[in-house]
């Protein structure tokens, strides 16, 4: 017998876990951090759900900390097992979870330091030492070669497109077999290369962001053009919160070929993130997995200037001239941004870019919603900067891309689990799932218990 426990991104975008149970061996598909609204980030200082020295194996889908930023706790909490992912995964992981318990760990001391938390002293989830020693149980295995979980449990990856790295999973037991597919990119995205069709399987667990919404057809570079434009024209400085993995790599090719094409002007531009300078690297050397040239990803640092100390970073906001300045976290939930948000939004000359999905309870959800202010580090910052958002760089497939997705692939299941989305975006796609394919669709509870082989939900 086979059981799937929805622990996580049921209901929600992010705490993405899955446990998959068969004849006594467990596999953990995912071990994501929870992110954004408070009730929801308490979750993540909950006991795990199971022990987790009893967890044989965690496959990871992909990087992001929605994804993998609660391994470093499970690690610490008991679980001694291999964690399994794809090259570009192991890679990026060294620097975004370091990078999460060195976060973790600031965001303790500001608070002790300005008293914001409720607990005294707060202190981390998980430091960055912690972080490190979690990485010593990372295993890289390539796409498409079998992994052995386990004696009647084996698992394989296939491109998911979504970012470098990114997978989606395929576990096989004795009784069936299962698809996660984690975060799916788009067919047509400018630097990566597109999502495989899936192999068959007898239960598919699909993500949701964008069940019930199209992507517009804007063309972004377009979009980004007129933005730079109007905001030299007002004297002003244009941020750019960006996602260190994936986002950055992508705002410095857009900027790279409008300020080639002469389309926009050749202004200071800098990308200030430590780990988005060494995710451009990491990108730059998995060259199978996207669209770039060898001299494309040359080029990037030719004009922008990469920030690479604190003291690089402070020296941004003492400028006076107009300039574009990237820098993570893309939903300014932390990192460097936060300081150029303090310096930059109170002047109406500046402008702030938005790219992507903004999580509800993020500062990025605050702005795109149009708050006119902004609590950053325990104190409010007026927000009266131009405030857009693109969504056509989202590194999410839209609801008719899964579509076109799911009917080039092998994948006929017995039941669609729809998860990682809020809950009008996966109820959308589970009726469109049923209604295109005839697939029986379930939206999971979250922590609902499901017996695979009897197809029915036990808890
Ligand atoms: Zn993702």
């Amino acid at each position: 017998m086979s059981r799937l426990t929805f622990a996580g991104a049921a209901g929600t975008v992010t705490g993405s876990r899955f446990l998959l149970e068969h004849e006594g061996v467990r596999v953990l598909i995912d071990c994501g951090l929870f992110q954004g609204l408070k009730n929801l980030r308490n979750r993540n200082w909950e006991p795990f759900f199971v022990d987790p020295a009893s967890i044989d194996a965690v496959v990871l889908t992909h990087a992001h900390i929605d994804h993998s930023g609660y391994l470093p706790r499970l690690c610490e909490l008991g679980f001694g097992g291999p964690i399994y992912c794809t090259p570009g995964t192991l890679d990026l992981l060294q620097i975004l979870l370091t990078d999460a318990g060195h976060l973790q760990e600031e965001e303790a001391r500001h608070a002790n330091k300005y008293r914001y938390s409720k607990h005294e002293p707060a202190v981390p989830l998980y430091t960055r030492a912690q972080a490190e020693r979690s990485l010593a149980q990372l295993t890289s295995v390539p796409y498409q070669q079998s992994i052995d979980i386990a004696d009647g449990v084996s698992a394989s990856f296939t491109r998911a497109g979504h970012i470098l790295g990114s997978a989606c999973v395929r576990v096989q037991t004795r009784t069936e077999s299962i698809v996660f597919t984690g975060d799916v990119g788009r067919p047509s995205d400018p630097i990566m290369r597109a999502p495989e069709p899936l192999p068959a399987a007898d239960f598919l667990v699909t993500e949701s962001t964008y069940g019930d919404r199209r992507h517009p057809e804007e063309t972004v570079s377009d979009e980004l053009e007129k933005l730079v434009v109007d905001t030299v024209k007002r004297g002003g400085t244009l941020v750019i919160p960006a996602f260190a993995v994936g986002r950055s790599q992508h705002m410095l090719h857009l900027l790279a070929e409008l300020k080639v094409a002469g389309r926009i002007p050749a202004l200071p531009a800098f990308l200030d993130s430590p780990m988005a300078i060494t995710a451009t690297e990491i990108f730059c050397n998995h060259p199978e997995e996207h669209r770039l040239s060898a001299q494309q990803c040359r080029s990037f640092g030719d004009w922008i200037e990469y920030a690479r100390t604190t003291d690089d970073s402070k020296a941004i906001d003492r400028r006076m001239d107009s300039m574009i300045v990237i820098s993570a976290s893309g939903m300014a939930t932390g990192g460097r941004v936060l300081h150029h948000l303090k310096r930059f939004l109170p002047d109406p000359a500046n402008s702030v870019l938005l790219v992507g999905y903004q999580a509800a309870g993020t500062r990025g959800r605050s702005l795109v919603d149009g708050a006119d202010e902004l609590k950053i580090h325990g104190a409010y910052v007026r927000v009266r900067a131009r405030v857009v958002q693109v969504q056509g760089l989202s590194a999410h497939a839209d609801y008719a891309e899964l579509l076109d997705w799911f009917g080039a692939s092998a994948i006929a299941p017995r039941r669609a689990f729809v998860v990682h989305g809020e809950p009008s975006a996966a109820d959308a796609l589970r009726r469109r799932l049923s209604e295109r394919f005839g697939w029986a669709v379930e939206v999971p509870n979250d922590r609902s218990v499901w017996d695979l082989t009897a197809l029915r939900e036990v808890t």
